[in-house]
């Protein structure tokens, strides 16, 4: 959660003229979108603020130009020269890189901590270059125009057009975007970027490494993500089977060689030593989960959620889903903390004056309590206040029964919700990523025993070093370690 996200703009006006076809700069064939090149730059040039302000921007101006500098080397043999493009690091842990269109790349640090050289760095924006120039966020926008992609299955607040409560427009693009394209697209992005690797002096084999480093990090993760009860976390360029097994992309890969030149680059070192003392995981400002606790030093707030749920930390909220899908907590800010936390609760909830709200405290903080019906499923809402902002927190269930059986979990979750104490503080401390030498015989499992990544430290380390799962760090290697 972002203490900005607050204030975001609200309506996101994709406003799509009339069908018409347009050329595809890849294959030269008419495609069939909605979009033309000049609204599709209009799009990207509307919706990057909302990125930005969303994910917010990665404060590490010397990081930025150096990624900068190589999306635009890539960006200027591709099929698409004449485009402005724009290359972001966004300031979120997600592993994820994704395009708007009309030129508009971004990679997240979360991505940028699982690379090892320049080479996989080029690799990422180069699958992203080229969604873009065979148009594939065009073709995606056009599609989630007409099906109006977007909402979970529960949605306890309903957005409102200039409310305090946010929009799900960003989500609706958002969705189409990070979630992927489908095979034949991610492929077609794969064989572009692995040319524009081989034209721009980097070993086109690089995309499949890249593959493969994050299938490595979806397969660790998912196997923590089990463990602690949450989603797991996962790149929407990598598909199940392993890119060592996968003949399709070998062989798209394989095709690029044509284009490689004599000297190949890969700058590991030079990549390492830019990531060097980047934040690693969770930021303070977006707050920390820790086992299923989320501390927010900025806020100055922490709050509980049950166990066994799934917790996602997310810009404008932080939900917790029941494993059973039929039940869903949502915090987030509810606007300055002005009149009572019941007013404040009956504007939000929309409820009326014949709904029962109670006024009571939690943790000592004025707060007030409602059940009540939303879009037709049974709804518990508190509203707190702390400091100068009042937080709502609801939780929704699919049904009555589903309510009942959950009841004692979300009342102890809305109850939790307290001012953040020093101790917390404490473990809410962000983490850096540091570039350091391997020393002689020293392995993962020791490096593990001092590291603040916890139990699953050897294989997080492991992983982020491009060695998951059995290797270990050869003598004088540059070596990524978290403080
Ligand atoms: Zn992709």
């Amino acid at each position: 959660m972002r203490p900005s996200a607050l204030t975001r703009a609200a309506a996101l006006a994709l406003t799509l003229a009339l069908a018409n076809c347009a050329t595809n700069p890849v294959t030269g064939n008419p495609n069939f979108v909605t979009v033309s090149e000049s609204q599709e730059i209009q799009i990207g040039r509307a919706e990057d603020p909302k990125v930005r302000q969303e994910y917010g921007v990665y404060d590490n101006a010397a990081l930025q130009q150096y990624v900068n500098e190589v999306g635009q080397k890539l960006a200027r043999t591709s099929h698409r020269p004449g485009l402005e493009y724009h290359f972001t690091v966004v300031d979120s842990p997600e592993v994820n890189a994704f395009a708007l269109p009309g030129g508009y790349i971004y990679i997240t640090r979360g991505i940028l901590s699982f690379l090892n050289s320049e080479a996989e760095l080029a690799a990422v924006l180069g699958h992203e270059l080229g969604h873009v120039t065979a148009r594939h966020s065009v073709q995606q926008i056009s599609a989630a125009t007409a099906a109006q992609v977007g909402a979970s299955i529960l949605q306890i607040f309903v957005p409102q057009a200039g409310g305090a409560l946010g929009d799900t427009a960003i989500n609706v693009l958002g969705g189409a975007l990070l979630s992927g394209y489908g095979r034949e697209h991610e492929l077609e992005a794969d064989r572009l970027g692995a040319e524009y690797l081989a034209r721009t002096g980097y070993d086109p084999q690089a995309m499949v490494k890249v593959v493969g480093v994050l299938k490595n990090q979806e397969l660790f993760d998912a196997a923590v993500a089990k463990s602690e009860g949450r989603e797991p976390r996962a790149y929407h360029g990598v598909f199940a089977s392993h890119p060592d097994n996968d003949t399709r992309l070998q062989q798209i890969v394989g095709e690029a060689a044509r284009f490689k030149q004599a000297e190949t680059r890969t700058a590991r070192e030079e990549f390492l030593r830019r990531i060097d003392r980047m934040v690693f995981a969770d930021s303070p400002d977006q707050g920390v989960i820790r086992n299923n606790t989320l501390y927010h030093t900025e806020l100055g707030l922490a709050m509980r959620f049950p166990q066994g749920w799934r917790v996602k930390n997310q810009p404008q909220n932080v939900t917790a889903a029941s494993p059973r899908n039929d039940a869903l907590i949502d915090l987030r800010m509810a606007g300055p903390a002005q009149g009572s936390p019941a007013e404040v609760l009956r504007k939000l909830a929309r409820l009326g004056s014949g709904s029962e709200v109670m006024p009571t405290t939690i943790n000592g903080l004025p707060a007030a309590t409602a059940n009540a019906n939303l879009q037709g499923k049974p709804t518990r809402i508190a509203v707190v206040f702390l400091g100068k902002n009042a937080y709502a927190i609801g939780a929704q269930a699919q049904n009555s029964q589903a309510m009942s059986r959950y009841l004692p979990e979300i009342d102890a979750a809305q109850k939790s919700f307290h001012a953040i104490t020093d101790q917390e503080r404490g473990l809410a401390r962000p983490l850096t990523l540091r570039i350091v030498t391997a020393r002689a015989g020293v392995t993962f499992s020791e490096l593990a025993r001092t590291s603040p990544l916890g139990k699953n430290a050897e294989g997080h380390l492991r992983v982020i070093n491009g060695m998951y799962p059995s290797g270990e760090p050869v003598a004088g290697q540059p070596l990524k370690v978290v403080e």
